[in-house]
């Protein structure tokens, strides 16, 4: 898995012999000024939990593989942790009895649902008092950081093999929020990153990232009116000139032995309705659980 040195040397030597691993600026060239790519992949990385800057980065020095960060300058600042790393240690039943209490929705109504599945159906601000409640009722001591600090992050940025992104405050579903509350956690994330790196920020991912799911048309037209030239979703497809380059697709790979690896890579975009054959996916989840 992606925490796992030895995992992550054999994926990129297995991304590195069937493809050109480019820098993001390529990508930026190919976009914008022309530039050809051929059998071209990009590899991004987001969050910015401990694991990057302790087993991702030093084989991507190694093998000297270029990469983007995406992360979020607060947590960086705060030492603090996302809501979905704080909800892992949780127990999922009693934070859909919270969620049921609060909200009176009829405890049934959420149980065939994954925690994840009904958080990410809710706002940002009510995904925190939610945690804050589960804490003090359950007496739950504060959790270690998982994340990356401000240093790191400027050692990373001043190497230069890795290009530090932006990722939203707060790593809310944006769709999920008010006009202001998206405008501010992609604009505020940007700046955030330029005060601290003391440069320019050109790129961002989308938390989550599923278009029209766990971003609009909205949060788009915030990205152009910034600094960034290029923004990331999940959408999964190869990526080519046609693209909105604030909605530019990318492949997941986080776990598996090198015959998965190889099989998803060569599925591309089919490796989904492979996966989800007989089964509904967390998109599809959510979006009942929307209709209730
Ligand atoms: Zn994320």
């Amino acid at each position: 898995m992606l925490g796992d040195t030895i995992w992550f040397e054999k994926t990129l030597n297995i991304l590195k012999n069937k493809f050109n691993l480019v820098s993001i600026k390529d990508i930026e060239n190919f976009y914008y000024n022309g530039k050809t790519l051929k059998n071209s992949c990009h590899l991004t990385i987001d969050d910015g939990d401990k694991t990057f800057y302790n087993i991702i980065y030093p084989v991507l020095k190694k093998m000297n593989i270029p990469a983007t960060l995406f992360v979020s300058p607060k947590i960086c600042t705060d030492l603090s942790n996302f809501w979905f790393q704080e909800i892992r240690v949780m127990d999922p039943d009693k934070l859909k009895k919270i969620i049921s209490e609060d909200y009176k929705v009829d405890l049934t109504v959420l149980q065939p649902y994954s925690i994840f599945v009904i958080l990410k159906n809710m706002k940002i601000n009510q995904i925190w008092t939610l945690i804050g409640r589960y804490k003090s009722l359950y007496n739950l001591p504060p959790i270690e950081n998982q994340n990356m600090s401000i240093e790191q992050l400027k050692e990373i940025d001043r190497y230069g093999l890795v290009t530090i992104g932006a990722h939203t405050m707060n790593h809310p579903i944006l769709a999920n929020e008010t006009d202001e509350t998206s405008r501010q956690e992609i604009v505020d994330s940007i700046r955030g990153l330029e005060n601290i790196l003391d440069h320019e920020v050109k790129y961002f991912a989308y938390p989550n990232g599923t278009p029209n799911l766990d971003l609009s048309v909205r949060e788009i037209e915030i990205l152009k009116n910034t600094n960034c030239s290029l923004a990331f979703s999940v959408e999964k497809q190869d990526f080519k000139l046609a693209d909105n380059p604030f909605s530019i697709p990318r492949y997941g790979l986080t776990t598996g032995s090198k015959y998965f690896i190889k099989a998803k890579i060569l599925l591309g975009k089919n490796w989904d309705l492979i996966k989800n054959m007989g089964s509904k996916d967390e998109v599809s989840l959510r979006l009942e659980l929307k209709k209730k």
